[in-house]
């Protein structure tokens, strides 16, 4: 439900996607809540017509998968960034250290 409601953590969505690309009965039963929370919500705003709703819920996981996926990137562009700073720290260090001398 929190995946449905779009209220997964950014952590629970990753183990989340994972499981429920592998786990057939947790994607069938995703797909039922899914088909229903959507019959309420077009209930609701009455615009329930006959929409393809395990293909938007397969549209949803994939934009989650891309969502994770540049997630990830984004980390390790960090972490590079990160260290080559530090790397050009410590030579301009050194490098003043060597004029001192
Ligand atoms: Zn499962």
């Amino acid at each position: 439900m929190p995946f449905i409601k779009e209220e997964i953590s950014e952590e629970k969505l990753e183990s989340f996607l994972k499981h429920i690309a592998k786990c057939k009965d947790c994607y069938e039963e995703l797909e039922i809540y899914y088909t229903v929370h959507a019959g309420i919500q077009g209930l609701d705003q009455d615009q329930f017509t006959t929409y393809d709703l395990s293909g938007a819920l397969r549209m949803e996981l994939q934009e989650a998968q891309e969502r994770v996926r540049f997630r990830h990137a984004f980390t390790v562009l960090r972490i590079f960034l990160g260290a080559t700073a530090i790397v050009m720290t410590l030579l301009a260090a050194f490098f003043q250290f060597k004029n001192w001398l």
